[in-house]
């Protein structure tokens, strides 16, 4: 299959070279150009998440020198389970947790299947690859540990300084090795622009390879389907129903996966985005006047986005407003209502939410409720809340247990260096190597 930008259609690259190139040549994103459809039947009950993963990607693999891999790829990727789990008494909500990676958040999924293609991508004697990513939290952490120690690839980490918690930032800055990490003085939005600065610099591209593994990448994208693919299926399976997401919303990409999903023909009804007052895809949807702004610090800093990137992949498939609008609706949840939604999903029903997925519960609660009635609900839940723990247990009144995975983590030293919001630092950060670079012990 081929793959087309956003902007210009006629750009287009087969499945490994658009994912090594990240963004397109002409600044847009990569998209299927078309739409297989999947048959809900060619699925069985037995296959595992990675099973189903090898099956619903194969098409878009087809013809491309990764295709042949792709069933080692998703297992290698999807080596840890997405549950959903049965909310409440009367069965029609559910959480899909996200959450059981090595980092504890989504993006594990994406950034273990990206590090699989682009490890297989690279032959041993190819320059090294550098891959950037801009994280507003756990982007750079599930990205540095599945790159971390893979030979051939070295990965730059850009963080916006301060407006991290401290707990995601020990997992941005823990690692060494092939991953260097950079607090930004800014805001991710400038952390985002400087990665796609870097992108269009054609002399720096000649020097270095870059590539990128944010959202942008469409291999962070597609395997995220997998998980929508397989949740929506055993809803089907027990129910006889579609199921209807509540995704936490910021770059769009978790949601735009979603919506992939649904494209390819799985049983997914409504697709629901929880955003917190950074609410530029709300206002889009209701004023129709697309106005990116700069983001602002939330208790849900992971969708910190004021400028969300794949709303340009959101428009590729939904060319028409009024069709953007039957396709999906949007929430604005703020803090106070964030925090009380913490507080509720632990008092009601025993739950522990960190910040993310306590937006969608919310916006899961503000909907009429002959919706909510009517339908078979699944609210995403995008992190662990041990990563959001000096938030979420004042709020509950009680530890949240951390799972081994992330203590392994938070034991080990920090190191990262402090830079302006402009290439020239960022460039001069990256090559000069590691002379002015911040180190934190303990
Ligand atoms: C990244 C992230 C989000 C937002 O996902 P997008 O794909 O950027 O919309 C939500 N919750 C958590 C915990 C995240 O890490």
């Amino acid at each position: 299959m081929r793959f087309q930008s956003t902007r210009d259609s006629q750009l287009t690259a087969g499945f490994g070279e658009a994912l090594a190139q990240g963004l397109a040549p002409d600044g847009g994103l990569y998209a299927p150009a078309e739409w297989p459809h999947v048959q809900a039947g060619s699925f069985s009950l037995r296959d595992t998440l990675a099973a189903t993963g090898a099956k619903l990607l194969a098409p878009f693999a087809a013809g491309d020198e990764l295709a042949r891999s792709l069933p080692q790829i998703t297992a290698e990727a999807f080596d840890f389970p997405a549950p959903v789990v049965a909310l409440g008494s009367d069965g029609r909500l559910a959480v899909l947790e996200l959450f059981h990676g090595p980092t504890a958040a989504f993006k594990d999924f994406g950034a273990r299947f990206l590090a699989a293609c682009l490890g297989r991508l690279r032959g041993p004697a190819a320059h090294p690859l550098t891959i950037l990513v801009a994280t507003s939290g756990d982007t750079g952490g599930a990205v540095a540990a599945a790159f971390h120690g893979r030979p051939g690839i070295e990965v730059a980490v850009l963080f916006p300084k301060g407006l991290v918690s401290p707990t995601q930032q020990r997992q941005l800055t823990c690692w060494g090795g092939n991953v260097r990490s950079f607090a930004v003085r800014g805001t991710f939005d400038d952390c985002q622009h400087l990665v796609k600065q870097a992108f269009l610099d054609r002399d720096w591209q000649e020097e270095r390879p870059l590539s990128s593994a944010n959202s942008i990448n469409l291999g962070r994208l597609l395997p995220q389907t997998v998980y929508y693919a397989a949740a929506s299926l055993a809803v089907f399976r027990r129910h006889g129903e579609r199921a209807s997401f509540v995704v936490p919303s910021g770059n769009l990409g978790n949601a735009v996966a979603c919506l992939w999903a649904r494209r390819l023909g799985l049983p997914i009804a409504e697709v629901v985005l929880a955003h917190n007052a950074n609410r530029t895809v709300p206002d889009f949807l209701d004023t129709g006047d697309w106005r990116p702004r700069t983001s602002i610090a939330t208790l849900a800093s992971a969708m910190d986005v004021g400028n969300p990137s794949n709303i340009e992949r959101l428009r590729a498939l939904y060319p028409q407003l009024s069709e953007i609008r039957s396709a999906v609706s949007a929430y604005t949840i703020d803090d106070d209502a964030i925090r009380t939604r913490i507080r509720t999903g632990y008092q009601e029903l025993g739950q522990v939410w960190c910040p993310h997925t306590a937006t969608a519960a919310e916006a899961y609660a503000r909907l009429p409720a002959e919706r909510r009635d009517s339908g078979r609900w699944v609210l995403v839940s995008t992190a662990h809340p041990a990563k959001f723990r000096e938030i979420v247990e004042p709020l509950i009144g009680r530890p949240v247990a951390v799972p081994e995975s992330l203590a392994k983590l938070f034991a080990r030293p920090a190191e990262f260096a402090e830079i302006d919001a402009d290439l020239a630092s960022f460039r001069d950060a990256l090559t000069d190597g590691r002379a002015s670079e911040v180190s934190q012990r303990g």
